[in-house]
């Protein structure tokens, strides 16, 4: 592999401390760039490609490590999007160099494509958050752009890795917060060994100036939000 300083990823932002994104507290770098179209996406600026900061994978690395403190034995880093997987080679690198120095290294995604250099990338985290968005295939398609056999085929793969897995789905009062739905969503942790989580996270609307803003429409804004009481967590 290049010199990781040689290796530049597109960054949207960068959180120094957060503790929704995986266990403990966490750096969160948002890479920039998404191929789906989520209608319940809260990040449209991460959408488009090649903007945002320029970055080596070196230099995140130093912005990270500058926190490693206050990761614990339980935090890390978590990289997420926009979609990590459409800059594989920066990803790598940086898990690389922080994994070396002891950070725990998660990987936020949706799970949209497969191919070798995804499976070196994966070969370097310690932990996957998969965006399992919708438990029919229709549904996926719809509201996400993406085909729902891919997330299987993703999933497949992490199964045979041994990765360890959180699945995560945003629940949509009328659209996926169906008994029938939830349970379909449980089973697959019945399924697939690597699955150690399911986090139901509450659908919110604190986009829609987001969206406003960039003078495009969010599909679900006249979506009902979801009560936080009905969101929980699923160990196996
Ligand atoms: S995968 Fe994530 S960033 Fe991309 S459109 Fe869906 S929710 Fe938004």
């Amino acid at each position: 592999m290049a010199n990781k300083n040689d290796i530049y990823g597109y960054i949207h932002s960068f959180q120094s401390l957060g503790t929704v994104d995986g266990p403990g507290v966490r750096s969160v770098i948002f890479m920039q760039g998404c191929p789906l179209r989520c209608a319940c996406c809260h990040n449209p600026d991460t959408w488009e490609f090649c903007r945002g900061e320029r970055q080596s994978a070196g230099e995140m690395f130093d912005r990270v490590y500058r926190f490693k403190e206050y990761f614990k034995s339980e935090g890390g880093l978590t990289v997420s999007g926009g979609e990590p997987l459409m800059q594989p080679e920066f990803v790598t690198a940086l898990f690389e160099l922080c994994r070396s120095a002891d950070i725990n290294c998660a990987l936020d995604t949706s799970g949209c494509i497969m191919n070798d250099g995804i499976k070196e990338l994966l070969c370097h985290c310690d932990l996957v958050l998969l965006d399992y968005k919708y438990t029919n295939a229709r549904d996926y398609k719809k509201y996400t752009g993406m085909e729902m056999e891919q997330a299987d085929i993703f999933l497949g793969v992490l199964d045979d890795m041994k990765k360890v897995t959180f699945i995560r789905q945003v629940i949509i009062p009328t659209v996926n917060d169906s008994k029938e739905s939830i349970d379909k969503l449980f089973d697959l942790g019945k399924k697939y060994s690597c699955i150690k989580k399911i986090e139901l996270l509450p659908f919110k609307k604190l986009c829609v100036e987001k969206y406003r803003n960039m003078g495009i429409i969010f599909p679900f804004e006249n979506m009902e939000e979801c009560p936080d009481n009905f969101c929980f967590d699923k160990i196996f």
